[in-house]
């Protein structure tokens, strides 16, 4: 294994900052709309402590559907197996937002990152904590170690006005007896959770509990089980990037979680976790450098799961 990551990074950037401008923002959700394209950035946490970054690492984002798995961890966590009986863990082979399953299956989403089964996920919250919004903002900046970490207002309200894709199936899944809260108000927490403010350093420390077997390696606390971390990771290898998740495995090789901001965060079991984020999108919604950085992130330096 080549562990000059510096060197790999700076090569990477050069290698894919060509690609820039083939991709296209998020447009469906406005105030995504407006960020700026030309962005580009990386930054790897590894378990023994060294950090490394190039570009635009140190400018928050809109973490999206990378809050997934922060809910998920916190549910998981807590209720444990019974979540099972809610939502699968299958790959759904369909879009984030697709409602075409949904029916068919009675309500119960494929697994946790479609937007279906996370909206799940969120209701649990609901019905587990007094404050779902500050229980999710403390957790996330407990797993990053960074006390700023907060939600953009203006992104959790452009995706209000215009999320009736969400607003669809959560009443779908409400009709099926899957929700137990109020949907506006599970509706609520799952945008401010998209809307979580994040950059490359922080997502990357966030993630590392998940190399580090379910354990926060900035206050040692256990998070998850080793089994649990296990099932997370497995979870996102087979459903974490959607309909590009074969893809993903195929050309990456490691488990990870994108989202529609334009991060994708992956992790090498017992080494590192690393975060890119890159804006424009590919048809399937997935940061179309991202993708290509991550490739050429485990051929250089020859890791993989596999
Ligand atoms: N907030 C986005 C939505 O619900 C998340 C999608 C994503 O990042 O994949 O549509």
């Amino acid at each position: 294994m080549n562990t000059n990551f510096q060197r790999i990074l700076d090569e990477i950037y050069e290698e894919t900052l060509p690609l820039l401008g083939q991709g296209k923002v998020a447009s469906y959700i406005p105030a995504l709309a407006e960020v700026n394209p030309a962005q580009y950035g990386i930054a790897i946490q590894t378990l023994s402590g060294e950090a490394y970054q190039v570009g635009d690492a140190n400018t928050p984002f809109s973490i999206q559907s990378i809050s997934k798995v922060f809910t998920l961890t916190m549910v998981f966590g807590r209720v444990g197996e019974a979540l099972w009986s809610r939502v699968g863990r299958e790959p759904s082979g369909n879009a984030f937002n697709s409602l075409v399953q949904l029916e068919t299956e009675n309500g119960i989403p494929r697994n946790p990152f479609i937007n279906a089964g996370a909206l799940v996920c969120t209701d649990h919250l609901v019905s587990l904590a007094s404050d779902p919004l500050l229980n999710i903002r403390n957790f996330v900046r407990e797993l990053s170690n960074n006390p700023g970490v907060n939600f953009d207002e203006s992104v959790a309200s452009s995706e209000r006005q215009t999320g009736f894709r969400n607003a669809a199936l959560i009443n779908l899944m409400k009709s099926f007896g899957n929700i137990e809260n109020d949907v506006d108000e599970v509706l609520n927490i799952y945008f401010h959770q998209c809307a979580l403010m994040m950059n490359c350093h922080d997502l990357a420390r966030a993630f590392l509990f998940l190399a580090n077997q379910g354990v926060n390696p900035w206050d040692h606390t256990r998070i998850l089980t080793p089994s649990q971390a296990k099932r997370v990771n497995a979870l996102m290898q087979v459903c974490g990037l959607y309909d590009d998740s074969g893809e993903f495995a195929f050309t990456v090789g490691l488990p990870g979680k994108s989202g529609v901001g334009g991060g994708i965060v992956a992790i090498i079991p017992n080494q590192l976790s690393i975060c890119v984020w890159s804006p424009e999108l590919n048809s399937r919604g997935t940061s179309l450098i991202g993708m290509k950085a991550l490739e050429l992130f485990t051929t250089k330096t020859g890791v993989s799961i596999f």
